[in-house]
């Protein structure tokens, strides 16, 4: 037996050791398995640190209606969430670009030239369910876990032919906090969990669908909102929140209580 394979022996065993201890978690309101090496206290530490170099960055707008609809938003899609361990925040940026994000923890932020892009509250449940569900599906942590992953799979093979390959490895940065387009199938499952929590919240489901549909056309090279950089917009993905609204509809007609739209924004 030589080194490296003993080596490589090492690091797989402390490798699946660690997978069937920690590795794995079920996504609330969607039961897919996902690989979670990272702790959720940890990811909502960089989520709040990050929330806070935000804040200095933007100011808080002052557009009351916004701010009251947020409010209204905010504390809807909190009592409407699967148990978390949250702290959560919401503000609205004063800035023209139209982006909207959750960190990790439940931080939120909308800025306000999205919000100038929708027609009523319901549109802004859209949204904010879908970028908290992001946060819910701890998206973030899945992706840095299967950087790690990857990481140590490296070391693995290299331990034994170069131990310099080891270090230039290491030091990777966190990836949370960093807007960073998510993968399709997160995409689609922050889509199908927002209609649901969005319904929950007393919101109607069908403003999913309106403003992704509106947000997504006339859209032209120097108009495209930052948002759509993060969340690619096309027929798909309107089809899959076409396919998943009856079951959204009839969470939304049991729901505690009943919003519709919401308020519509003056202008
Ligand atoms: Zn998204």
């Amino acid at each position: 037996m030589n080194k490296s394979f003993l080596a490589m022996t090492a690091v797989s065993m402390v490798f699946s050791a660690a997978l069937l201890s920690t590795g794995c978690r079920s996504v609330p309101m969607t039961d897919r398995s996902q690989l979670m090496l990272t702790s959720s206290a940890y990811e909502n530490r960089l989520g709040a640190e990050s929330y806070a170099e935000y804040k200095k960055q933007f100011r808080q707008s002052s557009n009351a209606e916004y701010n009251a609809a947020l409010a209204r938003v905010g504390a809807a899609v909190k009592a409407a969430a699967p148990e978390n361990d949250f702290e959560w925040e919401f503000v609205v940026f004063d800035s023209a670009t139209q982006n909207a994000f959750c960190l990790p923890g439940g931080k939120v932020a909308v800025y306000s030239g999205l919000i100038d892009r929708m027609n009523n509250e319901a549109e802004l449940a859209c949204v904010v369910s879908h970028e908290v569900a992001h946060a819910i599906a701890r998206h973030s942590g899945e992706r840095m876990s299967w950087s790690q992953l990857r990481t140590l799979g490296a070391i693995g093979l290299d331990l034994g032919l170069d131990n310099n390959a080891v270090n230039e490895i290491y030091g990777t940065g966190t990836e949370i906090g960093v807007m960073l387009p998510f993968s399709r199938s997160n995409e689609a499952e922050a889509d199908q969990i927002g209609q649901l929590l969005m319904a929950r919240a007393g919101y109607d489901p069908r403003a999913s669908i309106q403003f992704w549909t509106r947000f997504s056309e006339g859209k032209s090279a120097s108009t495209l909102g930052a948002l759509l950089s993060t969340h690619p917009c096309d027929a798909d993905r309107i089809a899959a929140l076409n396919a998943s609204l009856p079951t959204a509809a009839a969470v939304y007609n049991h729901a505690a209580v009943r919003r519709g739209f919401g308020t519509v924004f003056t202008r």
